[in-house]
């Protein structure tokens, strides 16, 4: 999306009136809610920024009143009757992109718990804990999604990698009880959310030695015996969203919890969990790469060296030109994957099968990038003050940069499609089945 000098937008790939209503709307909540929230998160000492009367609260309080959070659930969650379409979610997690990286990132991970309750919760933990927590517009809930552990990083999302066969010895466990499972261990510090979640999607495995086929994955209510937190991290970039480990010493799993237990199901679920993740994470990218854009365009019109605005000069303006249609191809192909993402989900279940990883990933690895080479390149165009702490576009550089180990790494990524496409490709078709007959 651009803004002309008249205030009018333009999105190419934009026709519908609601939709370009949804996107004025979330834009104006981008500019006077999430973005002074998140300047002042990013200067906050950690522990202040989960203290009570942070502008975090008023932020994930305010997008749940709002109701932004049903344009990305299906009906049975709580989402609109008639589900939205790709271009709306997009438009939605661009906006919350461009406003914040961190921000939208915490928005996103508090729903992971009832995406995943949606398309495997009993009919009791829909009602008990999806239901409320979807109408909830205090606060009362939030999410995280606790993947990866202090020595299962990447691990945690190489699924087809053969040199991690040997997955080395898990960090949280679970041991099967009466009526459920005893967590015990930990995950890593990186948990966006960890410190403030009341629930959390939760990856354990089976005994501490296997492969994704002994894992599972359930939501674990935060607030009993047993849990424990780590210190709020403080990070070079994404400050607005608190990280910190979990600790879990014997925490009791109820089987009505378990959303997906182990077995050859798991590994599937989870590389469906990771399109999922991938292709809504791409939409994000994409608003962090026009933040970083617009700032720079903004900057060169009215910086004046050499006699003339910069905007004027050459280097300048194929820079600026290079930014934009990095933007633009990003939002294209960011699109194109949640829509293919979701095309292929029976009922538009967003995790159940059907999503392609190869695609998923590309998306993701694609618009990462693009947005660190945009945000690179607009720090460029402003010279000194873009180093500065009080510039936008220092804040965005960091985020940007982040965002090339956040999810995964770029390198993990790539490598885990290239399997993908190595062994699988024939017809540019993915097929759940024979997918899990290897596992
Ligand atoms: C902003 C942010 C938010 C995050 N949010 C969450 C969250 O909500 N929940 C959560 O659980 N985690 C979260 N994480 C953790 C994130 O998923 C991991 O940081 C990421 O998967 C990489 O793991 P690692 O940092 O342990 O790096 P490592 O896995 O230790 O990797 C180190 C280096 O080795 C390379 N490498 C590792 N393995 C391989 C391999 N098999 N082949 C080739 N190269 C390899 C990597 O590319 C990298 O360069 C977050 C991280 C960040 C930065």
């Amino acid at each position: 999306m651009g803004t002309n000098r008249d205030g009018s937008h333009l999105d190419i790939g934009v026709t519908d009136e609601a939709d370009r209503a949804l996107r004025a709307e979330v834009h104006r909540v981008a500019v006077e809610v999430i973005r002074p929230a998140a300047r002042a998160l990013d200067s906050m000492a950690p522990r202040d920024r989960i203290a009570p009367g942070s502008p975090f609260f008023e932020v994930m309080t305010t997008l749940r009143q709002l109701d932004y959070h049903r344009i990305v659930l299906p009906p049975e969650a709580g989402g609109p009757a008639e589900p939205v379409g790709a271009i709306t979610q997009s438009i939605l997690l661009e906006e919350l992109g461009w406003g914040s990286l961190g921000l939208a990132t915490a928005f996103l991970v508090d729903l992971l718990p009832v995406i995943a309750i949606a398309d495997f919760g009993s009919d009791e933990l829909k009602s008990e804990l999806m239901t409320p927590w979807v109408d909830d517009t205090t606060g009362a809930f939030h999410g995280c999604w606790a993947i990866t552990e202090p020595d299962h990083g990447s691990d945690a999302l190489t699924l087809r990698d053969p040199a991690a066969a040997d997955y080395g010895r898990a960090q949280l466990v679970a041991t099967r009880t009466e009526g459920g499972w005893l967590l015990t261990g930990q995950k890593s510090a990186w948990v966006s959310s960890g410190p403030i979640a009341t629930h959390a999607a939760v990856h354990a495995r089976a005994g501490a030695d296997g492969g994704p086929i002994d894992g599972l994955f359930g939501i674990v209510d935060l607030d009993q015996p047993g849990v424990g937190r780590g210190p709020v991290a403080d990070m070079l970039g994404v400050r607005d969203d608190p990280q910190g480990e979990i600790f879990f010493s014997e925490v009791f799993l109820p089987d009505a919890a378990v959303l997906v237990p182990p077995g050859s199901f798991h590994p599937m679920f989870l590389d469906q969990l990771l399109c999922l993740t991938s292709s809504v994470i791409a939409n994000v990218a994409v608003g962090v790469a026009r933040a970083a854009f617009e700032e720079a365009l903004a900057f060169a019109r009215s910086r004046v060296q050499g006699g003339a605005p910069i905007a004027r000069h050459k280097n300048i303006q194929l820079t600026l030109y290079a930014m934009f249609e990095r933007v633009e191809t990003a939002r294209a192909y960011a699109r194109a994957a949640l829509g293919f993402t979701r095309a292929n989900l029976p009922g538009a279940s967003p995790t159940a099968s059907g999503a392609s990883p190869r695609h998923a990933r590309a998306a993701q690895i694609l618009t990462k990038r693009l947005a660190f080479d945009v945000a690179h390149d607009a720090l460029q165009v402003h010279g000194a003050i873009g180093l500065h702490r009080d510039s936008l576009i220092e804040k965005l550089f960091r985020d940007a940069r982040c965002l090339l180990i956040e999810d995964g790494t770029l390198e993990v990524l790539a490598l885990d499609a290239a399997r993908d496409l190595i062994d699988n490709y024939e017809s540019d078709t993915y097929d759940a089945e024979e997918m899990m007959a290897k596992w």
